[in-house]
């Protein structure tokens, strides 16, 4: 009996007890924490544990981020990064890494598992397409001008800095001249002194409008040198001419791939190209414009097969210019008829003016790619453009309306 009574003498002191450290003890703490919020208190034994599990937790969520990307709009999947000895992991530095072709091919050279520098100036580049790496310790922006030189200690250069679009190029055709000569001239001077090798993402562009079908390698082209085109054109065909220089009088390592059309992905919404314009008229029920009588052609590839061309370009021994396309060519009138099947679209195709010195026709042999680099793309068209709709798509139901640019010059917008 004793025993039951005194039993719950006991129960009720531990459950005032219990209430009184709920209620009153937090409070009390609260208060002095707040009045004492700038002095670092001493830790008891029982804080000093939660502070080691809080330094724990910080270690392990910091080990769990430094193999991974983080999910975000323009990069929902969690890519995984490997480790590598320090021996096996380079220094890349990738100019114009925030742009369409440099975000995916950061993502491969992240998931390798070397550093990765990107310096971009943010003019056509989105910094949301770098966004899913921006907490990884491999990986660093700098928001620099490939005009300016540049200090950096570096293994390799993959060297995209320019503007691709041909609205956006021509916005600024002075400037987009100095980023392909001057630009090129301080990767140049960079690698030759840090013995970097460096890789130029030249393009079909430097064919002009071309004389010889489907193009070669050894093919020099059809470039009117003061046309609209030719800020572009002529900029790349000087960069090439640099690159081959810089081989030949100071021995620097270089690589040099023509790239032809590509779409995937992060391109940007409003360059005014004819994957993105096209798909995104096409997902509204607006227009679909083609340029002239839409007899061009072009030939396009998905920018993954890209991304490995530039890889495999850069790890082998080959130091010519070498073709990346994809050589599936197209009219733009079949090209926009084809668009609007897959999109299921009621679209009208409307024809404009032709714009001015637009090449007629383009296709790659990429016969030099397949015998040295062992490339050839693997992505069909029709398998890519079914990954850009669905990704313009998201990019539609986030921005609501998209007006895409039309040929003239044009600033980006973002
Ligand atoms: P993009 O416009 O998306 O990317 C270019 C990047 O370079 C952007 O991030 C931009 O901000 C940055 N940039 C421009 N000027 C710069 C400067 N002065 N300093 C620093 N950064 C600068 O274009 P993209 O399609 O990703 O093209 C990448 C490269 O591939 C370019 O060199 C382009 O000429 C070449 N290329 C692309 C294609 C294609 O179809 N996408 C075809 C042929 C060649
Ligand atoms: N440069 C650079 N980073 C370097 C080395 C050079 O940006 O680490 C620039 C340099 O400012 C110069 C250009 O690259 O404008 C060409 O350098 P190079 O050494 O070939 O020419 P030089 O400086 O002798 O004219
Ligand atoms: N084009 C088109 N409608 C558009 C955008 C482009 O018919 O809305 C045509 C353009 O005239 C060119 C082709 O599509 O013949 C490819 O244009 P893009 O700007 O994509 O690349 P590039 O001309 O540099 O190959």
């Amino acid at each position: 009996m004793r025993t039951g009574i005194l039993s719950k003498q006991t129960l009720l002191i531990l459950l005032v007890g219990t209430l009184f450290g709920y209620t009153v003890v937090p409070r009390l703490v609260e208060t002095s924490s707040l009045a004492e919020s700038v002095a670092v208190k001493p830790f008891t034994e029982d804080r000093h544990l939660r502070q080691d599990d809080v330094i724990l937790k910080m270690v392990e969520n910091n080990k769990l981020l430094a193999m991974h990307s983080l999910p975000t709009d323009r990069s929902p999947n969690v890519m995984k990064t490997a480790v590598l000895s320090d021996y096996r992991r380079k220094k890349i530095l990738v100019t114009g890494g925030a742009g369409f072709v440099g975000s995916h091919l950061v993502d491969k050279l992240m998931m390798e598992g070397h550093e990765v520098t990107v310096v971009d100036n943010f003019f056509t580049g989105q910094k949301k397409n770098v966004a899913h790496w921006m907490h990884h310790p491999n990986f660093s922006l700098v928001v620099h001008d490939v005009t300016e030189p540049l200090m950096a200690e570096v293994d390799e250069i993959y060297h995209l800095a320019c503007p691709a679009s041909p609205p956006h190029y021509q916005f600024n055709s002075v400037k987009t001249i100095k980023t392909s000569t001057e630009g090129t001239l301080n990767m140049l001077g960079l690698a030759k002194r840090v013995k970097a090798r460096i890789l130029l993402t030249s393009t079909s562009e430097i064919y002009g409008d071309p004389q010889v079908h489907p193009q070669r390698e050894d093919y020099w082209g059809n470039v009117n040198p003061i046309g609209p085109r030719s800020c572009y054109d002529e900029g790349k065909r000087v960069a090439e001419t640099m690159m081959y220089s810089y081989k030949e009088q100071s021995d620097v390592d270089v690589r040099v791939a023509r790239i032809f059309n590509t779409f995937g992905p992060r391109m940007h919404p409003n360059d005014g190209r004819v994957v993105s314009n096209f798909i995104i008229q096409a997902l509204q029920g607006k227009p679909m414009t083609v340029y002239g009588e839409g007899d061009q052609t072009r030939s396009f590839q998905y920018v993954s097969d890209l991304v490995d061309g530039l890889h495999a370009l850069m790890n082998g021994d080959y130091d010519g210019p070498v073709n990346l396309g994809n050589p599936d060519e197209f009219t733009m009138k079949e090209f926009a008829k084809y668009v609007k099947d897959l999109t299921d679209s009621k679209s009208e195709i409307r024809f404009l003016d032709k714009t001015t010195d637009d090449p007629s026709k383009r296709r790659p042999d990429i016969s030099l790619a397949k015998k040295k680099l062992n490339w050839q793309p693997r992505v069909t068209v029709e398998e890519g453009l079914r990954h850009t709709i669905d990704y313009f798509q998201g990019v539609l139901d986030e921005a609501g309306e998209i007006i895409p640019t039309g040929p003239g010059a044009s600033k980006p917008q973002n």
